[in-house]
């Protein structure tokens, strides 16, 4: 069977407050680090031969912030994962946060064969980050971009938040341009979103901290994401943005839903069978400490048909190509037009569909929640089309 890698690495600088991962500050003393990495590759032996994965196409180490493990940890990480496979992956992607990715960290990584690092600048507006508790100062930002740029040319990623306190569309295009400037050959653009039970949450419901209204929010990030098409980063998914030739290997695999082994403590797997149309979702509970004692049992769902389907539409048209069609007549025994062919004609009608394929335009990806609406609505009649010709 072939599988992408996810390994979670739970521990962080601090805690920003509009964050709802699961994560743990500590200090890059703490001995569980050296532990943890321990635990998560005896877990990645035990996945990867109950699961008889013989091809891994791609890695993704990412957190919480996975450079909190230091140069040591990740050494030892990613010795320990090249014994894993037989082939070497396509792509290793670890994230690190710049206030930890030190020189040191980042020449372990790529001498432990990362092909590119996903740095979290978030924002380099001082006001901006202090307002939601976000380590690291613009100084250690732009040494820390230079670091990475150095290591791996322009083999990183950046991302962005548009819709933060005090942020206006001069601040958020003067980052994009700071970042600009180191030549990354990817950009993630999110957009703020005010999770629940967050410290951000609380203090927006008690007016305690201004955010841009909604509409100015949204513009924000539109002018964001007018900026870097303009630089040449074409949307390829709802927040992603990347050079020619150089999307994301890992994410798009997600986004096809194909199978994934998620290894640590908060970490899920998705192992789909393509001929019954149905699978498995393996999710590890987020407690770092059971997780290293080794008294966590994983909690096992089954996917059937009808699940599968709708997370297949919920992450197939977030992805510019739309879902994978013959992937997905594999598995379900008809083709998406017949599956949604009422939804598909009211918004190709609307011009929000690309013409010849059940995938949204840039512009239609604004609607994803409507558009997903719909099809939710229409596609579990298609489980009782038999004989598809
Ligand atoms: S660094 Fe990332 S994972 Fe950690 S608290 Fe901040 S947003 Fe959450």
């Amino acid at each position: 069977m072939k599988a992408s890698l996810y390994l979670h690495i739970p521990f962080c600088a601090g805690a920003c407050d509009y964050c709802d991962f699961y994560s743990i500050p500590v200090d890059p003393h703490d001995r569980r680090i050296g532990v943890y990495a321990d635990t998560l590759l005896r877990d990645g032996e035990r996945f990867i031969r109950d699961f008889g994965v013989s091809c891994i196409p791609t890695v993704y180490i990412g957190g919480g912030t996975p450079s909190m493990l230091g140069a040591s940890g990740i050494r030892r990480l990613l010795s320990g994962l090249a014994g894993l496979w037989r082939a070497k992956p396509e792509e290793i992607t670890v994230e690190a946060n710049p206030e930890s990715a030190e020189e040191a960290f980042l020449l372990a990584c790529r001498e432990g064969g990362v092909t590119r690092i996903s740095l979290g600048v978030q924002s380099f507006h001082g006001p901006s980050r202090q307002a939601v508790h976000r380590v690291g100062t613009e100084k250690v930002l732009a040494e820390r971009l230079g670091l990475v740029s150095a290591i791996f040319g322009r083999a990183f990623s950046v991302d962005l938040i548009a819709g933060l306190p005090f942020q206006d569309e001069r601040i958020l295009l003067g980052d994009i341009e700071r970042v600009l400037a180191y030549k990354p050959d990817h950009i993630s653009l999110y957009a703020l979103t005010l999770e629940p039970g967050t410290p951000l949450e609380q203090r927006i419901s008690h007016n305690k901290t201004p955010l841009p209204d909604p509409d100015t929010a949204d513009d924000l990030w539109i002018a964001g994401r007018d900026a870097l098409e303009q630089a040449g980063y074409g949307q390829y998914e709802v927040s992603n943005f990347a050079l020619n030739g150089k999307r994301a290997a890992h994410n798009i695999r997600y986004w096809r839903m194909e199978n994934w082994l998620g290894l640590g403590t908060a970490a899920s797997s998705t192992i789909v069978d393509d001929e019954t149309g149905t699978g498995r979702r393996i999710t590890i509970k987020p407690d770092m400490d059971a997780y290293i004692r080794g008294s966590l049992s994983p909690i096992v769902e089954e996917l059937g048909r009808l699940t599968l389907m709708k997370e297949t539409f919920l992450m197939g048209f977030r992805y510019i190509e739309g879902p994978d069609e013959k992937l997905f007549q594999r598995r379900f025994g008809l083709p998406i037009r017949a599956c949604i062919p009422h939804t598909l004609a009211v918004w190709q009608d609307r011009g929000l569909l690309q013409a010849g394929k059940p995938a949204l335009t840039a512009q239609g990806i604004l609607f994803l929640d409507p558009f997903l609406l719909d099809v939710f609505e229409e596609a579990p009649a298609s489980l009782n089309i038999k004989d598809y010709r």
